[in-house]
C-alpha cells in the first residue's frame, strides 16, 4: 500500500525502511526491498510490522545504492512472503499498489510462453511479461511501456532491473506517485510525506503517466506515449 524508491548516493537499505515507515498510516501486512549492489538485484521481504523487515536486515543485509520498497495490503493472495513485493521474474523487479484487474487473461498469455504463476498475487504478472518483453530482446525501458499497454485496473507501478544500476520506472493509473528530486539523487514515493526526510522538491506524475527516471532527472510521458512537462513544486511539510 506504499511505495519508495531511490537512486541514491549512500546505501539505501535503511532509507527505504525508513521511509516505508512514513507510509505505515496507509496500513499493511506485510513489506520488502530490492536493490542493485554491483550491478546484481536482490530482495529481502518479511510479513507483519516493518520491524520484521529491519530485524531481517539486520541478519541478511541489503547492500546497494540503488532500490525500491513496498508495504503491502493484499488484496490477491494470502500475506506471506512469497506474496509480498516486490515482485521478481529473471532481471524485473516490480513493487505495485492497487490492482491489476485483468491478471488472470495475462496470466493465460504468459502460460503459453512458458511463464507460469509463483505467487498468488496479481502483481507477478506485470514483473513476468515485462521479463517475457525483455526475453524476446526488448531493453528495459521499452518492455515497461509494451507491459503497461496491457495492463487494466488501478496501480501504481515502480521497476527496478538487474544491471541498470542509474534507472527506475515508474506509472501511475488511478494511484497517485510522486517523483522526487535531490542533488545527484532521485527518488519515487507514494506520497511527499515519504520523501520529505530526503527532498521537498517534488513532481507529481499525472493520471496515466508513466517516467524513466536516473540520477540525472526524471522524463515523463503521458498516457500516448508523448513527452509531458509537470511542473517541480516545492512542498512544505513544516519539517
Ligand atoms: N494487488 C497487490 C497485491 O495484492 C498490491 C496490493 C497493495 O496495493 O499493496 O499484492
Amino acid at each position: 500500500c506504499g511505495i519508495i524508491g531511490v537512486l541514491g548516493t549512500h546505501e539505501v537499505s535503511p532509507l527505504l525502511v525508513e521511509s516505508l515507515k512514513r507510509l505505515e498510516y496507509r496500513g499493511y501486512d506485510s513489506a520488502g526491498i530490492a536493490t542493485i549492489n554491483e550491478g546484481r538485484l536482490d530482495r529481502r521481504r518479511a510479513v507483519g510490522k516493518l520491524v520484521n523487515l529491519s530485524d531481517l536486515l539486520v541478519h541478511e543485509p541489503l547492500p546497494g545504492k540503488a532500490g525500491i520498497g513496498h508495504t503491502r495490503w493484499a488484496t490477491h493472495g494470502a500475506a506471506t512472503v512469497t506474496n509480498a513485493h516486490p515482485h521478481r521474474s529473471g532481471p524485473v523487479a516490480v513493487v505495485h499498489n492497487g490492482i491489476i484487474e485483468n491478471f488472470r487473461e495475462l496470466r493465460a498469455e504468459l502460460a503459453q510462453a512458458g511463464i507460469t504463476p509463483e505467487t498468488e498475487t496479481d502483481t507477478e504478472t506485470v514483473a513476468q511479461l515485462t521479463r517475457l518483453m525483455m526475453d524476446r530482446g526488448m531493453p528495459p525501458r521499452e518492455a515497461a511501456v509494451a507491459t503497461l499497454a496491457k495492463l487494466e485496473g488501478a496501480f501504481a507501478l515502480l521497476w527496478l532491473f538487474d544491471g541498470e544500476d542509474d534507472l527506475m520506472i515508474a506509472a501511475r493509473k488511478g494511484s497517485p506517485l510522486a517523483i522526487g528530486h535531490g542533488e545527484g539523487e532521485m527518488f519515487v514515493g507514494s506520497d511527499a510525506i515519504a520523501l520529505s526526510p530526503m527532498t521537498d522538491r517534488i513532481t507529481y506524475l499525472e493520471e496515466g503517466d508513466y517516467a524513466f527516471i536516473t540520477r540525472q532527472g526524471a522524463e515523463i510521458f503521458d498516457h500516448a506515449g508523448r513527452r509531458a512537462n509537470r511542473d517541480e513544486a516545492r512542498i512544505d511539510l513544516g519539517q
